[in-house]
């Protein structure tokens, strides 16, 4: 069997924790011959068994991804070959079809792919960052225990439609999302030794 790669987007933000996280992982899930790659350039998305969209400032990560040629192929990957992505905080927003008016503000374009709409830095300035016990609604002996997720600056997903589903939700606040292969985090996993939702999103790919 041909070995399977997963990229990590790195043009900017948290992309080293998450090499090592998938890394993790892939060896937790006994994915031995699992690659990570970086992907910057064209070229480098194209033999990537899934993606991940890591967390740092959305409006930076769409503008570097529309200037390395990698918004379009994103797209059209996902459309024709269902590619596997878990986008996490900024990588969340990305992800989204509809953003707040700092999206529209700041004129950041979203990928459109997940049927959510995001506000961005939606806790405010008081709880810039803080950490959360959350309890994952996915059906999978895995999750049974609560997730200790990490927020900063984290965007919440106002609302999903059509395909979307929420899977985990912090007070009335969705955080966490699936549509098809798409995982949307609002918090950062590669930030805790809990490896579970880079799990998750591996037995996708
Ligand atoms: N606040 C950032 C944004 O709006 C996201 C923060 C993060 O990724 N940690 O893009």
């Amino acid at each position: 069997m041909a070995m399977l790669k997963v990229g990590v987007i790195s043009v900017q933000g948290a992309i080293f924790e998450h090499v090592e996280a998938v890394k993790s992982a892939a060896a937790e899930l006994g994915l031995k011959d699992m690659q990570v790659v970086h992907v910057r350039r064209l070229n480098e998305l194209d033999n990537v068994d899934g993606l991940v969209i890591p967390g740092g400032e959305s409006t930076t990560i769409a503008k570097l991804l529309i200037k390395f040629k990698l918004y379009d192929r994103i797209k059209e990957r996902v459309t024709d070959e269902d590619l596997p992505i878990l986008g996490t905080c900024a990588g969340c927003i990305t992800l989204a079809t509809e953003g707040d008016l700092e999206v529209e503000k700041t004129d950041t374009k979203l990928l459109r792919l997940m049927d959510m709409r995001v506000k961005r830095n939606a806790f405010g300035r008081q709880r810039e960052s803080f950490e959360a016990d959350i309890k994952i609604e996915v059906k999978n002996k895995d999750f049974e225990e609560p997730y200790h997720a990490v927020f900063i600056r984290a965007p919440v997903i106002e609302k999903v439609w059509g395909k979307c589903r929420p899977l985990a939700r912090l007070e009335d606040k969705i955080v966490l999302a699936k549509q098809g292969n798409l995982v949307a985090a609002a918090f950062h996993p590669e930030l805790t030794d809990d490896l579970r939702v880079h799990k998750y999103f591996l037995e996708m790919v």
